[in-house]
């Protein structure tokens, strides 16, 4: 069965293949296919983001096709930056200005009202069917200042309070048990055993 990944970011293709590989796919990701238009992310929601790039790909591919969006969600700012998590300082910002940014916005937030949440959602688009979407969260709180090396985005802000630290002084190892993205792709795999299962027992019974 083929399986294509909606994006071209390569840590990210790593990540989602080795937790789907048990399953056996034929796995592709959107750099075997140059000529795929661009994808404008201007959803007012991570549903609305994913759903839209798993759709836009499998119409082009014609094969099932898996997209993700995530981001931050801080509750002292309302739950911004939110779908703007990559861009919230500006258009071609770097993580670093993002996390200033927030630095500013919170420097008068107290430590009792820092809590946030990465949210990722995954959709999962087939030819003919209706698609279907599965969400993972990991609860933190954002601490005041950067700490750690490890990960990218936000990582040096979020603190996981079980560990006390940082996902980026936490380093990949743990962070892709416990993240938002390891959670979403866990319930993702169940959505595409199923999917995969059904499909087979059709084609057997057909
Ligand atoms: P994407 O659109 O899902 O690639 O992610 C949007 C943005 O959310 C990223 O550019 C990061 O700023 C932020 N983000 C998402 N997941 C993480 C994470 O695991 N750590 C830190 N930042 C993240």
């Amino acid at each position: 069965m083929k399986l294509i990944l909606a994006t071209r970011n390569k840590g990210k293709i790593q990540e989602m293949k080795s937790i789907l590989q048990d399953l056996h796919l034929d796995i592709h990701s959107c750099a075997h296919y140059p000529s795929l238009p661009k994808i404008v992310e201007d959803g007012k929601t991570f549903h609305e983001n994913a759903i839209k790039k798993a759709e836009i790909v499998c119409k082009e591919v014609r094969f099932p096709v898996l997209a993700d969006d995530s981001g931050l969600e801080i509750e002292a700012l309302n739950g911004r930056p939110g779908v703007l998590s990559s861009r919230f300082a500006g258009p071609q910002c770097s993580d670093e200005d993002n996390i200033r940014k927030v630095l500013y916005l919170m420097q008068e937030v107290p430590n009792s009202r820092r809590q946030a949440r990465f949210r990722c959602v995954i959709a999962l688009a087939q030819p003919g069917a209706t698609t279907r979407t599965v969400e993972g969260t990991c609860e933190g709180i954002i601490s005041c200042e950067p700490r750690g090396t490890a990960g990218f985005g936000y990582d040096p802000l979020f603190i996981v309070p079980e560990y006390n630290r940082t996902f980026a002084e936490l380093g990949e190892a743990v962070k892709n048990r416990i993240s938002h993205r390891a959670r979403a792709l866990a319930l993702a795999k169940k959505l595409l055993t199923e999917t995969f299962e059904n499909r087979s027992k059709k084609h057997h019974n057909r």
